[in-house]
């Protein structure tokens, strides 16, 4: 996977391609990342990359014509990769959208600033607009870097487990499990017995229980939207057992009812 980022402030990505897994991958080539800074592409002595807007108003607008170039260059060095604007209009990025993008070949990262780019940029430069929440930020730099960490971490060989991505919160609809490591105990919470069980089976089942209720509580709409497996509907129903019986051992109108509201 290539990634370029087009952006007037290259220097925001030395840090980031210096460390963890991002770092990792372009030492052992599974991607390669530069920034272009499109600040090289504006004409004159001041290499002015922003104007003010037509029609008036506050706030400055990205010109087309910088964008416009570095976009071709570095189409030029990336004919197959795909150009998304980061913009807060864009559609909203998530898991699903992070692994349709890990089988593309190049990504062109375009970030604005001020009050946007050049809306002509849009129509002959941007294939895909992506935004990372519905929250406004200065510029698309941080969104690019979310972007990018979340792809590469999709490359096949990147994670160290063989599995690890499709285990992560989302891959399946749904939040991973609950994690624990040494000591066994900690300021008076001690670790799950099962977990130092041995036994593998009963783990697995711990974790697709604790992963269940973790969504249940956090994100009931990702269960509702998945269809669930038989071993899965076992837990639901087990729990519902479970809760029925909370239920029938309660007085009939409940506790606050013998008070008498005292
Ligand atoms: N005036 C624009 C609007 O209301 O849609 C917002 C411009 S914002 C201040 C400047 C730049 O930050 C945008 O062009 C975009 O590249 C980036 N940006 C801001 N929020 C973003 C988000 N939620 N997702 C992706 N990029 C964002």
């Amino acid at each position: 996977m290539n990634f370029d980022v087009l952006t007037i402030f290259p220097e925001m990505f030395d840090g980031f391609w210096q460390h963890g897994i991002i770092r990792r991958a372009l030492e052992n080539g599974k991607i390669s990342a530069r920034a272009t800074n499109i600040r090289d592409f504006a004409e004159g002595r001041h290499k002015v990359t922003d104007d003010r807007p037509y029609g008036g108003g506050c706030g400055m607008v990205m010109k087309p014509e910088p964008l416009a170039g570095a976009i071709r260059a570095s189409r030029k060095r990336l004919p197959r990769a795909k150009t998304i604007l980061l913009t807060p209009q864009g559609r909203s990025f998530n898991q699903e959208i992070a692994r349709e993008l890990v089988k593309l070949k190049g990504l062109i990262l375009v970030c604005g600033r001020y009050e946007g780019v050049d809306e002509r940029i849009g129509y002959d430069f941007i294939d895909d607009e992506i935004s990372i929440g519905d929250y406004v930020l200065t510029g698309g730099e941080l969104g690019a870097m979310i972007l990018i960490d979340a792809v590469t971490r999709l490359i096949p060989g990147i994670l160290g487990g063989i599995d690890s991505a499709e285990k992560d919160s989302f891959s399946q609809d749904m939040l991973e499990h609950a994690h624990f490591t040494r000591p066994r105990m900690f300021e008076g919470r001690e670790v799950p017995d099962v977990l130092l069980s041995g036994n593998h089976a009963a783990i697995e089942t711990w974790r697709m229980e604790t992963s269940m209720i973790r969504t249940f509580l956090k994100r009931p709409d990702l269960l509702k939207a998945r269809s669930l497996s038989s071993s899965e509907i076992e837990i639901l129903k087990k729990w519902c057992l479970e809760i029925e019986k909370i239920i029938q051992a309660q007085p009939v109108c409940g506790t606050d009812a013998l008070s008498g509201g005292e």
